[in-house]
C-alpha cells in the first residue's frame, strides 16, 4: 500500500499498472473475429506472394534493353497475357507481349510500359505496336514474393490486426489466427442511494456508473459482467467481492474516498488483494484504488460519473489493451491546439473534456463549459480529453496541447 498523503503523478500510476497486467493467454479466432486484436504468436508465410513477377499496369510486357535506344521502337506482339492466364512464348529482342494488370510476366521480358504510353501501328493490326517511352528494368513489375515469402515471419507477435493484415492472413489460405482471449471483467456499483435504470427511484439515483463502463470494456475489446449494487455495508461488499473467481478484471466504482461508508479498500484487503490506494494527482478522479490477486485485477474507481468514466479511460482501457497483447495503449493520442484558455493551480494535473474539430490545419481543442465531475453533462459532447500539465498554471488560445481521444463518443 502506498502512501496516501502522497500525489501519485498519473504516468506513474499507469506504470505500475500496466506492470500488473501480462497479455492473456491465446485463444484462437476466426479471422472475421479478429479485427483489432493482436496477434498472440509469429505467423510465418506458408506460400509465396505474389507467386510470380506480375504486371502492375495493362500496357506491353518489354525487354528493356530493346528501348535502351532512339524511341519510338516499334515491337511485335507475340501474345496477349491476361489475368488468370499463363504467358505461352518467351518474349525475344524485338517483340513483347500485351499484358493486362496482375498477368504473370512472360520469360524474357523485364518490364512494363504502361499502354497510354504506347501507339497502334497504322495498318499494323495487332501485331505491332510503336512504344514511346523507355522502361528500366522492373518498371511496373510487382515482383514474386513482395508480399509473403515461405518460411519467413509474415506478422509478428504483437502485432495489431487490422484490415490489411487479416487479408494477409486470408491471403495466406489461414482462416484463423491465436490472439490473446477477451479479458472477463466484472462490475460492481456500491451505494445505498442507488437502484437500477429499471426501477423508480422514489428517492434513490440511477446506477448509471455500471452500464456505463460495461460499455467501455466491452469497447475496448472485454467481456463485461454486471454484478450488481452492493449496499454501503461491509457484508453487502465482501458478499460481491467474495464472487469475483474466474474474472481477469473487477471494477468497482464508489465507496474509496475516505467517507464513513466507503467499505472497498478494507474489503479488497480482508479478502487478500495485494493493494495500492492512490491519489494520483489528478482531475477529475482523485482516489483510485489498484490492487492484484492471482490472475485477478482490482480497480475501484470513483463513484461520480465522470470521474468514473475519466479514470477507465486513463488507467482500466490501457490495462485491457494490454490483456490484448498492445504495446500501444493509448492508441490515437494526438496533438493539437487550445481553442479558448484555461487555468489552474500547479500539483494536479487536470484531464479537461474538450471538443476537438478540425479546421485550419489543425485540430482545436475546445473545453466544454462544464468541467464538474458530479454530472454526466460535463462529459457529453467531449470527444477528447486535453492533458493540462502538472505544473502547468495557465495555457492561451494557440498553445499546442496533449490529446487523448475518448473511446466513448458516438
Ligand atoms: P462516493 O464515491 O461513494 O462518495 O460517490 C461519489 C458520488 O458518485 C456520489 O454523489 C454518488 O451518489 C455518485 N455515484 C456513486 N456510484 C454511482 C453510480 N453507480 N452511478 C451514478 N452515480 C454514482
Ligand atoms: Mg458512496
Amino acid at each position: 500500500m502506498n502512501d496516501a498523503a502522497t500525489l501519485l503523478p498519473v504516468e506513474e500510476a499507469r506504470a505500475q499498472i500496466l506492470a500488473l497486467a501480462p497479455s492473456l493467454p491465446a485463444e484462437w479466432v476466426p479471422l472475421e473475429d479478429a479485427l483489432g486484436r493482436t496477434l498472440a504468436d509469429d505467423v510465418t508465410a506458408q506460400r509465396t506472394l505474389p507467386p510470380w513477377d506480375n504486371s502492375a499496369m495493362d500496357g506491353y510486357a518489354v525487354r528493356s534493353a530493346d528501348l535502351a535506344g532512339a524511341l519510338p521502337v516499334r515491337l511485335v506482339v507475340g501474345e496477349t497475357v491476361y489475368a488468370g492466364a499463363t504467358p505461352k512464348r518467351e518474349v525475344m529482342p524485338g517483340t513483347c507481349a500485351r499484358i493486362m494488370t496482375g498477368a504473370p510476366l512472360p520469360a524474357g521480358a523485364d518490364a512494363v510500359v504502361m499502354r497510354e504510353r504506347t501507339r497502334p501501328v497504322p495498318d499494323g493490326g495487332a501485331d505491332q505496336v510503336d512504344i514511346l517511352e523507355a522502361a528500366g528494368p522492373g518498371n511496373f513489375v510487382r515482383p514474386r514474393g513482395e508480399d509473403a515469402r515461405e518460411g519467413q515471419v509474415l506478422l509478428s507477435r504483437g502485432t495489431p490486426l487490422g484490415i490489411p493484415e487479416l487479408g494477409l492472413l486470408w491471403a495466406q489460405g489461414q482462416l484463423c489466427a491465436p490472439v490473446p482471449r477477451a479479458p472477463r471483467v466484472a462490475i460492481l456499483s456500491t451505494g445505498d442511494e442507488l437502484c437500477r435504470a429499471d426501477e423508480t427511484p422514489q428517492g434513490r439515483i440511477v446506477d448509471t456508473n455500471a452500464p456505463s463502463l460495461a460499455l467501455a470494456v466491452r469497447r475496448a475489446g472485454g467481456v463485461p459482467v454486471l454484478l450488481g449494487i452492493a449496499r454501503d455495508t461491509r457484508d453487502s461488499v465482501e458478499a460481491a467481492l467474495s464472487r469475483v473467481d474466474g474474472f481477469d478484471v473487477v471494477l468497482t466504482s464508489a465507496g474509496v474516498s475516505v467517507g464513513e461508508h466507503d467499505y472497498v479498500k478494507e474489503v479488497l484487503a480482508a479478502l487478500g488483494v495485494e493493494q495500492h490506494f492512490w491519489r494520483v494527482a489528478i482531475k477529475p478522479g482523485k482516489p483510485l484504488v489498484v490492487g492484484r490477486r492471482g490472475g485477478t485485477l482490482f480497480f475501484g474507481l470513483p463513484g461520480n460519473p465522470t470521474s468514473s468514466l475519466v479514470t477507465f479511460e486513463l488507467f482500466v482501457r490501457p490495462a485491457l489493451r494490454r490483456l490484448l497483447g498492445h504495446a500501444d495503449v493509448e492508441p490515437g493520442r494526438t496533438s493539437g491546439r487550445l481553442d479558448g484558455s484555461l487555468s489552474k493551480a500547479a500539483g494536479l494535473a487536470h484531464f479537461v473534456r474538450v471538443t476537438a474539430a478540425w479546421r485550419e490545419g489543425g485540430l482545436w481543442a475546445r473545453p466544454l463549459a462544464t468541467q464538474t465531475s458530479g454530472v454526466l453533462r460535463s462529459a457529453a459532447a467531449a470527444t477528447h480529453l486535453l492533458h493540462f500539465p502538472l505544473e502547468a498554471k495557465s495555457l492561451a488560445h494557440g498553445d499546442p496541447v496533449d490529446l487523448l481521444p475518448l473511446s466513448w463518443v458516438a
